[in-house]
């Protein structure tokens, strides 16, 4: 813009001061310095302070340091190369909320063509954001256990397996089956069947290292991956987490007391699969016969 909007966007209710009080998005202009110089009634809104108040301060006057530290910067970078800027920023509103906001800043100039100020809209994103994350949580996460699912979980175990062939390192993996799960559902309802497969997460979170891979495979299966563990040590960690199932106890609507056993087969890399075809197999192929055994059981493949 080439014209000195300074002029413009006064205090005097001029037209253009009616069409941007209007506006439901707040909006406002800087001087060169970065001093406000004039606001619409969304922005008097969203800051909770009046434009009588803003007018003559500057960022370090309104915000607190750390905020006010990076609007200092985002000016001071857009008026030393004028021209448009968008950024996403985290701010609190007059309310004291933390929200996901979209600047849009533009630099104007005088009537000599030096830059004398800028002007910002203020779009708020923190709808959007949410509905991302919550389209993100449903594509890589399984609603019911807020473990990751099957889609994402193969992907990560993909990952984890080229990584050892690459690295020469050693994997196991597991397959667990929660024992007669129709039966947990059939008798208390499918809520109580939820609670079982949320016990696995819980557990998980106790007997799994923070490097181990689990995630939902389907149904009332999970598959857990440990990377750098041979098959004794993951034989192991799948005792540990069979006997902490079995001595968990879900409670059900009525206040009855349910219990629970998994049985789990064990697998390891490359000795019973290179790849993920053969090392689920494998892992079933175990968990098969810990079930014919009469299951809460670990097997190994063979
Ligand atoms: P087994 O000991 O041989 O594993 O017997 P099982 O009864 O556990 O048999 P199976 O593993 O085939 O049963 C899986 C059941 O899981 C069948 C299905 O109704 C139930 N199921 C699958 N997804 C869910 C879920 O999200 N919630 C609940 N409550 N049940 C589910
Ligand atoms: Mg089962």
């Amino acid at each position: 813009m080439n014209i000195d909007l300074t002029k413009f966007i006064t205090h005097n209710q001029g037209p253009l001061d009616l069409v941007l009080d209007l506006i439901p998005v707040p909006v406002f202009a800087k001087d060169a310095q970065g001093i406000y110089i004039a606001c619409n009634k969304a922005f008097e809104e969203f800051i909770g302070i009046s434009v009588d108040e803003l007018i003559g301060k500057g960022v370090f006057d309104l915000w607190e340091e750390s905020l006010a530290k990076i609007y200092h910067a985002k000016d001071k970078e857009l008026l030393d190369s004028p021209g448009l800027q968008v950024y996403e920023s985290e701010v609190i509103n007059s309310d004291g909320k933390t929200i996901t906001v979209q600047f849009y800043k533009s630099t104007f100039t005088d009537g000599d063509g030096a830059v004398s100020g800028l002007l910002g809209v203020i779009f708020d994103r923190t709808k959007e954001k949410a509905l991302e994350n919550e389209l993100k949580q449903h594509a890589y996460y399984d609603y019911v256990t807020k473990l990751l699912n099957r889609r994402a979980g193969i992907d990560a175990m993909k990952r984890l397996i080229a990584d050892c062939t690459r690295n020469e390192r050693r994997l196991s993996v597991a397959i667990l089956d929660i024992d007669r799960f129709k039966r947990i559902n059939d008798t208390y309802g499918h809520e109580v069947g939820d609670r079982a497969l949320r016990m696995v997460r819980k557990l998980a979170e106790e007997v799994l290292r923070e490097y181990d891979l689990i995630f939902r495979h389907g149904g009332d299966e999970f598959i857990l991956c440990f990377p750098d563990t041979g098959i004794d040590e993951a034989e192991r960690i799948a005792e540990r987490f069979r006997e902490a199932f079995a001595f968990s106890r879900l409670e059900s609507s009525t206040g009855a007391t349910v219990r629970n056993t998994v049985s789990i087969g064990v697998a390891s890399y490359p000795g019973h699969g290179e790849d993920i075809k053969s090392l689920i197999k494998a892992c079933d192929e175990a968990l098969y016969a810990a079930k014919h055994k009469g299951r809460n059981i670990v097997i190994l493949a063979d």
